[in-house]
């Protein structure tokens, strides 16, 4: 029977508040390894241990829980006793069919009245391999890993060590609303702060039907893929269409990124409070496009009472694509479609506006009758 080893990081979570991690953390396990042969999931040893069934899917196991966060590092291995007898030739069983010149056993012991210090179960179990296999050890540049973690009642081993996603375990930060555009970057301002423990929902405005219907479709497929690193979680898709066209034959045509976007803010917020979020999250970047240089986002944040989050701010477009590659959702935000943003753009935007001047632009606006429009779905 296999066992998933995986290790968190033991900073983040040290305190009163580390059964509270530990849990959501199993919790978030459970969920994402549910159908594919994970039988048990529990802490031991400061250590998270999930079971696998005989007929459990490996691959698919390790895929899943490379993406949960708050696990820094995870192996898939053996369980065995802790008594160094049994555990040299539960070891040894093996790994002697593996082609290995050399080697070197790594113990860490997660229960310390343990008799033997973690070296003498190296020496042990080194001394035992080089005997039945000629194999030499090498500390430095081994061609074969042998990895021992020994619990209180159990040992684990394993020759092969995954990187985790890192971060926090989802549902320890709260809950945000995300603006999600079909673009690059907001679906990597997601993912920043579902590391840091917040479950994510989205919000999308779209302009069907004087646009196509592909925005909400693309918005659709990242959400899907996003959600690998949460539980699933709420797309709300507004139609934004008619209101822009109220801005756009009431509001001066320079001023109407700034209106647009502030509206999505105003929506945004209703939604979060219904949906008990505490914050907004874009994938805003610094100047890097007109409506985001700091006098524009001053402008557009002071239509929200909520805190605005914006995890990428100080990020250039080549480390958001990477990120954005590695997640997985570039390819779908690199499809062309029609954002909301394209209809109806004024040929001069204005690049810094001031609070004032927005009040005043938006005074002809009746903007109640405007959040109740988006709201209407
Ligand atoms: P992105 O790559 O996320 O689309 P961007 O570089 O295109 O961002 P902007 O168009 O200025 O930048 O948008 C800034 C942020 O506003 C986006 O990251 C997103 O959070 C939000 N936003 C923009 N358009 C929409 C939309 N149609 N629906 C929801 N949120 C949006
Ligand atoms: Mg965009």
């Amino acid at each position: 029977m296999k066992h998933i080893i995986a290790h968190y990081h033991e900073i983040a979570l040290k305190g009163k508040n580390r059964p509270f991690f530990v849990n959501k953390l199993l919790d978030n396990l459970r969920y994402a390894t549910k159908g594919t042969g994970v039988d048990n999931a529990k802490d031991q040893g400061g250590r998270v241990i999930l079971s696998l069934a005989s007929d459990a899917r490996e691959d698919l196991v390790k895929d899943r829980v490379s993406k949960v966060f708050g696990i820094a590092n995870f192996a898939l291995g053996y369980r065995t006793s802790n008594d160094v007898e049994v555990l040299k030739e539960a070891v040894l069983r093996h790994i002697k069919d593996k082609a290995f010149k050399s080697f070197r056993v790594s113990t860490k012991r997660g229960y310390k009245e343990y008799p033997l210090t973690s070296m003498d179960v190296d020496r042990i179990v080194g001394a035992h391999i080089k005997g039945a296999t000629g194999a030499k050890v090498d500390l430095t540049h081994p061609e074969l890993t042998v990895f021992i973690e020994v619990l209180s009642k159990e040992a684990f081993f394993y020759t092969e060590k995954f990187q985790g996603q890192g971060g926090l375990p989802v549902g320890t930060g709260g809950k945000v609303a995300c603006l999600l555009s079909g673009g690059i970057d907001s679906p990597v301002a997601a993912y920043r702060m579902m590391k840091r423990g917040c479950s994510v929902l989205f919000v999308h405005f779209h302009s069907y039907p004087y646009l196509s219907k592909m925005s909400q479709e693309k918005v659709g497929d990242i959400a899907e893929i996003l959600n690998q690193y949460q539980r699933s979680s709420k797309l709300f898709l507004i139609p934004f269409g008619d209101i822009q066209k109220e801005i756009v034959l009431r509001a001066p045509a320079r001023y109407r990124v700034v209106l647009y976007r502030r509206m999505m803010v105003r929506i945004t917020e209703a939604i979060a409070k219904r949906e008990k979020a505490l914050a907004l999250v874009t994938g805003e970047s610094l100047g890097q496009v007109a409506s985001q240089t700091l006098e524009n986002i001053t402008s557009i944040e002071n239509a929200a009472t909520l805190p605005v989050l914006r995890p990428l701010i100080g990020m250039d477009k080549g480390e958001i694509i990477g990120q954005a590659k590695v997640i997985g959702t570039y390819d779908i935000s690199i499809i062309p479609d029609q954002d909301c943003c394209q209809l109806f753009i004024p040929k001069n935007p204005a690049v810094r506006t001031t609070i004032e001047e927005i009040e005043r632009a938006e005074k002809v606006l009746d903007i109640p009758k405007l959040i109740s429009m988006g709201l209407a779905i």
